[in-house]
């Protein structure tokens, strides 16, 4: 196993009687990677990471955390290493967010001065001196979220697992709770996080998987994901080679394609300009058609594809 290997599965699975809520996994988590971890709703995010918490065990195959297989012994000290917000984290409504930050380190055994807890605060954008009298009852979503968050961070943790932490946020806490991950992953955090909406992590992560019915039906990086968004220009015209070649070179075009009579073009080009330019050399298109694939389309292509 590579040493860079943060947590991987191996065929993981887990059944509730005949029922495969999880079904023969295998996804790795690289250190330094914000893992996305997307399918709709019952894919089996939450069994997946209820399985990576050890609240509950894998019914086949294994997972291992920081290089150590759950069935090792050594999995406890793993786990040391690792923080997870799996349901929304107990919050003491009437205290604020450092004596609710206090309250936890007690409960975990972790020491920690005012100082260091108020950086922690800080670090999570919750800025301790400005929202000390403010009570947590009258936080927003988003200042919930991003306290749980700096709960999970009293143990030094170079992992963190968070499950749906977008869910419900206003865009302003949707945009808080993204920077905060931003900025924890650039201090060396990994991230696995799960979502039910695309949308919501595909510029923050490195990688994403794809979890339909409980298989994970694709693993990709955030490059390839971008390089789906990306326009198509398909036109039907005769004597499709050469009219490639001069389109390729008046445009400077680097995705070209060429199957019979249909050219496909992968480019921002803008299809007035190629009309145009077509038009001026006298040649005749039979169809034209113009396409944006939105990542959406093709999480919601893997979904179809994926389903049992
Ligand atoms: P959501 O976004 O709705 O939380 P999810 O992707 O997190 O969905 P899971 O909670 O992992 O999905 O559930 C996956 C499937 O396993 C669902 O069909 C769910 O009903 C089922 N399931 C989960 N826990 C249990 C359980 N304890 N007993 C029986 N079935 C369960």
């Amino acid at each position: 196993m590579e040493d860079n290997v943060v947590f991987q599965t191996y065929a993981l699975g887990k059944a509730y009687k005949k029922f495969k809520a999880l079904d023969a996994v295998d996804m790795t988590v690289y250190e330094g990677d914000i893992y996305g971890f997307v399918g709709e709703n019952g894919a089996g995010k939450t069994t997946l990471i209820r399985l990576a918490c050890g609240l509950i065990h894998p019914s086949s195959g294994d997972y291992s955390i920081f290089g150590v297989s759950s069935r090792q012994d050594g999995i406890i000290e793993a786990r040391r290493k690792t923080a997870a917000i799996v349901e929304a984290v107990a919050l003491c409504r009437s205290l604020n967010a450092l004596e609710n930050l206090k309250l936890h380190a007690k409960l975990v055994g972790v020491i920690k001065s005012d100082e260091e807890l108020n950086e922690i605060l800080n670090n999570v954008g919750l800025d301790a001196k400005a929202i000390e009298k403010k009570k947590v009852g009258n936080f927003s979503l988003g200042m919930r979220q991003r306290l749980g968050i700096a709960i999970a961070l009293l143990s030094n943790p170079k992992f963190v697992i968070l499950d749906e932490p977008m869910n419900g946020l206003d865009p302003q806490g949707f945009i808080d709770v993204r920077e905060t991950i931003l900025r924890l992953n650039k201090q060396g955090v990994t991230f696995l996080i799960s979502s039910h909406i695309l949308s919501e992590l595909d510029k923050i992560c490195t990688r994403v998987g794809f979890l339909s019915h409980g298989q994970l039906v694709k693993e990709i990086s955030f490059d390839e994901l971008h390089q789906i968004a990306r326009k198509k220009i398909s036109l039907r015209i005769k004597d499709a080679d050469n009219v490639a070649i001069l389109l390729k070179d008046h445009f400077n075009l680097k995705e070209i394609k060429i199957d019979g009579d249909f050219i496909t073009i992968y480019d921002t080009l803008d299809v007035n300009e190629l009309l145009k330019y077509i038009f001026s050399k006298g040649l005749n298109i039979e169809s034209i058609t113009s396409n944006e694939e939105t990542i959406e389309d093709f999480y919601q292509q893997l979904i179809k594809g994926g389903a049992r």
